[in-house]
């Protein structure tokens, strides 16, 4: 997969997860991603509802490389799973 934003490639998902990619985030009320953690320790935010967020001074302003009709690829559903797995056992 690719990050969104800078085009940067990574391959292995959990390499990805050490990393601390991001597979998705919200920009208002579009999903966007994935991250990674360069672009996103910068433009990312962790939200309330603990989705993460595009912070308020960069809304509008970020040129995706992705499509907004994409479908999330296998890859990115796969990583979003392994984070809330990996977040529920930290938390329990
Ligand atoms: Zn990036």
């Amino acid at each position: 997969m690719e990050c969104t934003i800078c085009g940067m490639e990574i391959d292995d998902i959990e390499e990805s997860i050490e990393q601390g990619w991001t597979p998705y985030f919200y920009e208002g009320e579009l999903e966007h991603g994935p991250v990674c953690p360069g672009c996103s320790g910068i433009l990312l935010n962790k939200a309330e509802d603990g989705e993460m967020e595009l912070k308020q001074e960069y809304l509008g302003k970020i040129l995706y490389l992705e499509g907004y009709l994409e479908e999330p690829s296998e890859d990115e559903i796969l990583i979003s799973i392994a984070i809330e797995n990996t977040m529920q056992s930290i938390l329990n």
